[in-house]
């Protein structure tokens, strides 16, 4: 296998992310590929790592200042073999086909443990929505997605958002989908709720992370009280663990942006969340003014990427990291696990290098991967896309227990899974090899195409 992680490498040069998911993935379906050798006959794995599509445009734009601005707009659609394409935009000046390329394989792995017919995509911009005015915003929107319509649809690619792409974009995005297509279908999701949007959309990766969590918790019959719980990142993903954590009767204690974290030693209750979605969302503030607002907390810089996060030295039971790839290494997760960490759950997209996941897993630590863990965001699209198509709406209550059910199913399959190929307890190694056999199988069956 290592022959071939060196193809892939030299395929696609320069682009690290894209190597390090490619890695996990190739080395944890080898046993399946040696009991079933249709999977290299069909030469499955080389054809999932190769986009079926990648598509990169200029956006051009005009800023406040009557200048002309120049972008580069991008969209990979990874796989088609399950459904069509779906995964989300980002926008954020570090977006290039590498990163795109990793999210939308992880992507069409996430997609298919949901059980939804979703096939994998993701797209971006190296755009940065920071110090942007709304106007700007709105104009940039316009333009990335004057020129994406050519190649989405409900039938074929339907983005939604990630990092710097939140309700804002997609309205903006959906507004243009509307005037250029004259129809309104569901070309999007996490639109609004009073035009095509699904209940719980906003909430459901966060919400469903931390139920995947008390699924892991459950197994060694525990579960979230009074449980100590870090969270980096202070944007959708984490304001909704939090959120969830506070429900099922832990203590967050930590958020944070790419600038520094706040430690609240006193817990961050309903109150102090309601303020940081407020601060975040709509005044677009930095996560230090938390401090100013609950003098209690504590906020600390962010060290470069290659030193020890102190976020990660912080006693706890339970740490979700929700903020980006690679924000984890493995010196954060020796801390991590020095002082009994019990479960680490991702709720970003590749958080942990593979040094620190494989720290964790030696030293017996509930992982789960992202492509497991996070999947509640993308079900819960496919949610929306299944009420655009029927025309009927679910209630929260409704939209929320089918995410229950879809995080049980995941975890279960992925036990499954990780057993029937000997990597007993092992989440990533069950996710890798139930999202692989799902979508090679449909590819075996679709043909050499
Ligand atoms: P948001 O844009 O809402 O929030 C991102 C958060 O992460 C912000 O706090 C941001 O800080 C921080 N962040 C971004 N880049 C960096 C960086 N380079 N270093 C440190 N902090 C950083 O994004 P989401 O919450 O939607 O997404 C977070 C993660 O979850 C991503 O990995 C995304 O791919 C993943 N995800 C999201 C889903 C969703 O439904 N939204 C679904 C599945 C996965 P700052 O404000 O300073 O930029």
């Amino acid at each position: 296998m290592s022959d071939f992680l060196e193809l892939i490498k030299s395929r696609n040069p320069g682009e690290p992310e894209f190597h390090q998911a490619a890695e996990e993935v190739i080395e944890t379906v080898a046993p399946v590929l040696d009991k079933q050798s249709k999977y290299r006959k069909h030469k499955i794995l080389e054809r999932m790592l190769e986009p079926e599509r990648l598509i990169s445009f200029r956006v051009t734009w005009m800023d406040d200042n009557n200048e002309v601005q120049v972008n580069r707009g991008y969209r990979v659609q990874m796989n088609g073999a399950i459904g069509p394409y779906k995964g989300g935009l980002r926008f954020h000046p570090s977006v290039y086909p590498g990163i795109l390329k990793f999210l939308a394989f992880e992507q069409t792995f996430k997609n298919a443990l949901t059980g939804l017919p979703l096939g994998g995509g993701k797209g971006g911009a190296d755009f940065n929505p920071k110090g942007k005015t709304e106007e700007e915003v709105m104009r940039f929107c316009q333009s990335f997605y004057a020129e994406l319509i050519k190649y989405v649809g409900h039938r074929i690619d339907v983005p939604a958002g990630d990092i710097g792409v939140g309700g804002r974009e997609i309205g903006y995005m959906f507004g243009m989908h509307k005037k250029l297509s004259s129809q309104f279908t569901g070309a999007l999701t996490g639109k609004g709720v009073g035009w095509g949007g699904s209940l719980m959309r906003t909430e459901a990766t966060g919400y469903g992370l931390v139920y995947f969590a008390q699924n892991m918790l459950a197994t060694k019959d525990d579960d979230f009280k009074n449980k100590i719980c870090l969270v980096s990142g202070s944007g959708n993903v984490a304001q909704h663990a939090i959120e969830k954590i506070l429900h099922l009767g832990g203590k967050p204690v930590t958020a944070s942006d790419s600038s520094g974290f706040i430690y609240d030693e006193e817990g961050i209750d309903h109150k102090k969340l309601a303020f940081i979605k407020d601060l975040k969302n709509n005044k677009r503030g930095r996560i230090k003014e938390y401090v100013q607002k609950y003098p209690s907390a504590t906020y600390h810089d962010t060290k470069r990427s290659d030193e020890a996060n102190a976020l990660w030295n912080i006693e706890a039971q339970c740490a979700f990291p929700c903020a980006t790839q690679n924000e984890l290494n493995r010196k954060d997760a020796e801390n991590l696990v020095t002082n009994g960490i019990q479960l680490i759950g991702e709720g970003a997209n590749m958080p942990l290098t593979a040094e620190a996941i494989e720290h964790v897993i030696d030293n017996d630590v509930l992982y789960s991967p992202g492509k497991a863990s996070n999947a509640g965001g993308v079900a819960t699209s496919g949610i929306e896309m299944m009420q655009n198509y029927t025309g009927s709406y679910l209630t929260s209550e409704e939209v929320d227990n089918r995410l229950k059910g879809i995080m049980k199913g995941i975890h279960d399959d992925c036990l499954r899974a990780a057993e029937t190929y000997g990597f007993q307890g092992n989440y990533m190694a069950g996710a890798n090899i139930a999202g692989f056999i799902k979508v090679a199988d449909a590819m075996i069956a679709q043909g050499i195409i």
